[in-house]
């Protein structure tokens, strides 16, 4: 069956506004051409650029998110964001827990759980990201620790607004520049787990909740990782931070999959 498939990016702290606004004026004219049936294309840059990005761009072209979220509308929470200022962005989307939240600043998965409820009650579409580490991959805890993390950060989410959810599978040892990228057939099956537990939490449904697997995607591993079938899409850091490199990743990885898609209805 084609499905749409998701392609996103965290700038995380490297671009600055100047840098971010070239970047996705290029990233946004590179691939323009593609129809967004298949393609469902983010970028999530820092906050001091959302402002501006957030006048420039075409979000039906490149949609735009935010890095995290505090919970609360307002109030004495020198630092932080709430959601009715990224409201103000006209913004749609949000990532919450990403490793370096949960690893760096300490985040727990029942702060990740106040962050979703808020985001969801606001109407953003949620990004959460989960992921082992090292660690707990070693012990043989990794699917506890992935079913841990979506049942209490997705906890007392009605089941009407499942359809608000992505998720992004990123494994903390894949991340970063000493990640080692998890092999597809690895990431196939945490993703396949991913989608019991999502239907366990929200019903078969819930099945179609996007799964994204991010963790040192390249241009040599996008193409394996993309024809999995419990994958929906590619959640890529350093590979994807020029827009160049971003727009032949993409391409390469929708090619495979139309081909894995063609050589399966010939089969049939
Ligand atoms: C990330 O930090 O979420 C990430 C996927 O980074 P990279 O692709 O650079 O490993």
């Amino acid at each position: 069956m084609n499905k749409k498939l998701y392609f996103g990016t965290n700038l995380k702290m490297y671009k600055t506004i100047s840098d971010t606004l070239d970047y996705l004026s290029k990233l946004a004219n590179l691939t323009k051409d593609i129809s967004r049936d298949s393609l469902e294309l983010f970028v999530i840059p820092s906050y001091t650029s959302l402002v501006k990005a957030s006048e420039i761009v075409d979000q039906n072209l490149i949609k735009l998110g935010a890095q995290n979220m505090n919970w609360e509308d307002q109030g004495q929470f020198t630092g932080e964001i709430s959601p009715i200022m990224l409201k103000e962005l006209n913004l749609d989307l949000v990532m919450i827990g990403h490793s370096e939240r949960r690893h760096v600043f300490r985040e727990s998965d029942i702060e990740e759980n106040k962050k979703v409820l808020a985001a969801l009650s606001h109407g953003f579409t949620v990004l959460l990201c989960i992921g082992e580490t090292l660690e707990e991959k070693k012990f043989g805890v990794s699917e506890e620790v992935l079913r841990r993390q979506l049942k209490i950060g997705l906890h007392d989410i009605p089941v009407a607004r499942f359809h608000q959810l992505w998720i992004a599978y990123e494994p903390v040892w894949a991340i970063g520049v000493n990640g080692i990228p998890a092999t597809s057939e690895y990431a196939e099956s945490m993703h396949r787990l991913i989608k019991e537990c999502l239907s366990e939490l929200f019903g078969e449904e819930a099945k179609q909740i996007p799964v994204l697997y991010g963790g040192s995607v390249n241009p040599e591993n996008a193409e394996d990782l993309i024809v999995q079938p419990s994958i929906d899409g590619l959640f890529t850091g350093r590979s994807a931070w020029q827009a160049e490199d971003f727009n032949l990743l993409i391409r390469g990885s929708l090619l495979a999959y139309q081909n894995r898609i063609s050589k399966a209805d010939a089969c049939k």
